[in-house]
């Protein structure tokens, strides 16, 4: 057979385009293929068929998604793209979870056991919504060890390229590369919580970005930790340790660094300190990229991680208290705030935080209000409210179900909402909390054969309040 007769047999799958058997490396010219472009030849993917719920990204919601489906008796595979599990939480050593101390469940249970390993700073309560602080090192090896306790199959090194439905309209697989080449990851019931929404686009679920109109997104931010600073000589830059009053920390921080000789992207830069001497630095801001291009990220990882180290010099060399400042660490991967909001069964909006919307569905309670950082910085480089006072407001089960694939829940930053409404719900006390919902919800979906939109909600709710915590090995 030549290529042309192999090229005719090609057949693609849904929205997820080739998302089976596209050749590995063997592409040719075509005559059917659009100029510009390679059509591959077909080859047979291995499937791995071992489990009942595939959750596809592993940060703050997809960990929470695998450890709670996994505890409710799911045989539950992780896929995450980074080398360790955590997300913006850990590769994009983010270090505060927002939202976080109003929440049971798994993130009370991660807190709790941060808190124990002394890796947890406890910052001001800063309300109903009250933060929390840690450690990202200790955060990537508890995250790991919660999921091996509930007996998740954890897949690290392995993005998500590619879905599979069948004729009925359902997910059926999973197809991803990695050092193993492609395969396809078959289950019952999927949980996307790749954050940029990437396994439901694939599947072909229709989905926003941006604000409504324009289609502007926050920018993404690089996130640094520094080391060598004695915090009482910064204790004025300092979120949670300054005790001066009038200016803010980040005021300061940034007339500090103006009188260096340095204007930092975000004009509202944020450090705070993590104890044993290790601090977060917050001072940057990329605008204008989007998560969906590889070459933006590229781009704004460069410039990020660029910004971040002119400014941490310009400090060391201008300031006696920075005189010892050290970056040991830039992200991996540059933090992103927005990507694709999928469209679900219900979209959390605007209205719901005016209003303090309730639901009888509710699977958490948002307390954080809205924070829009610049989507246009010829206006302005900091964070608005845009007006809007929100009550806190409840997410309702309906808006983690994928409207247009069935068998697909959603979790974290990707799931139903818009764009004012993504800037409150998206923080990580949130994405956990959903992202346990939407895990014990596909365990459920998975045994009892039904659809996530057919497993009565008194039934998730019930298994995500009487999930046991596993015995930890720390
Ligand atoms: C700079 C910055 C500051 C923030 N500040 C705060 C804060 O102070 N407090 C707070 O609580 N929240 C904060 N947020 C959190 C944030 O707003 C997100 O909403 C949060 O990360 C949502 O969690 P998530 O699990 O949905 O997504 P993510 O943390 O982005 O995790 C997604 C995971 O999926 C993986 N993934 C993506 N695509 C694929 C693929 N195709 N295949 C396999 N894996 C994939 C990624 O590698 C990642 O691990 C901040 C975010 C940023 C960027």
């Amino acid at each position: 057979m030549d290529n042309r007769q192999l090229h005719r047999r090609t057949f693609f799958a849904s929205g997820a385009a080739a998302a089976l058997g596209l050749a590995g490396g063997s592409a040719s010219a075509d005559d059917a293929a659009p100029p510009g472009t390679l059509r591959e030849a077909p080859r047979d993917v291995k499937v791995i068929d071992d489990c009942d719920v595939v959750v596809c990204g592993g940060g703050p919601a997809g960990a929470a998604a695998a450890i709670a489906a996994a505890r409710a008796g799911a045989r539950t595979r992780l896929i995450e793209a980074n080398g360790c599990l955590g997300g913006i939480w850990t590769a994009g050593l983010l270090s505060w979870i927002l939202d976080a101390r109003n929440k049971g469940g798994i993130m009370r249970e991660i807190v709790e056991r941060l808190r124990r390993q002394d890796a947890a700073v406890g910052l001001s309560a800063e309300g109903a919504s009250g933060s929390e602080a840690y450690r990202p090192e200790t955060m990537k090896l508890l995250l790991e060890q919660m999921c091996q306790e509930a007996g998740v199959t954890v897949r690290l090194h392995t993005m998500v390229v590619g879905a599979v439905r069948d004729a009925a309209g359902r997910i059926t697989h999973a197809i991803t590369e990695s050092k193993s080449g492609r395969e396809a990851f078959a289950g019952k019931t999927f949980v996307d919580a790749t954050g940029d929404g990437d396994l439901s686009a694939r599947a072909g679920c229709s989905f926003d970005y941006g604000r409504e109109g324009t289609g502007q997104a926050q920018p993404m931010s690089m996130i640094a930790m520094l080391v060598g600073l004695d915090p009482k000589a910064v204790s004025a830059f300092t979120r949670g340790l300054s005790s001066e009053k009038g200016q803010s920390s980040k005021a300061r921080l940034l007339a500090e660094m103006t009188r260096c000789g340095v204007t930092p992207s975000y004009s509202q830069p944020t450090m705070f300190y993590l104890g044993s001497g290790l601090y977060c630095l917050m001072a940057n801001h990329e605008y204008g990229v989007s998560p969906m291009s590889a070459d933006d990220l590229t781009a704004a990882t460069l410039r990020g991680r660029a910004e971040v180290h002119r400014l941490v010099y310009a400090l060391r060399k201008n300031s006696p208290a920075w005189a010892d400042v050290q970056i040991v660490a830039t992200a991996e991967h540059i933090g992103v705030r927005e990507g694709r909001r999928i469209r679900g069964l219900y979209q959390v909006s605007k209205e719901d935080l005016r209003t303090g919307a309730r639901h009888d569905d509710a699977v958490c309670r948002v307390f954080f209000g809205v924070d829009v950082h610049s989507t246009d910085p010829s206006k302005e480089k900091g964070i608005a409210r845009e007006g809007l006072r929100a009550r806190a407001y409840d997410i309702p089960y309906r808006s983690l179900i994928a409207a247009d694939v069935k068998g697909l829940l959603l979790a974290g930053r990707c799931i139903s909402g818009d764009f004012l409404a993504h800037s409150s719900y998206r923080v990580t006390g949130n994405s956990v909390a959903c992202g346990q919902a939407a895990g014990a919800a596909a365990a459920l979906a998975a045994k009892s054969g039904k659809l996530p939109q057919d497993v009565p909600f008194g039934e998730i709710k019930q298994a995500v309040e009487k999930q046991p915590a596993t015995q930890p090995a720390d």
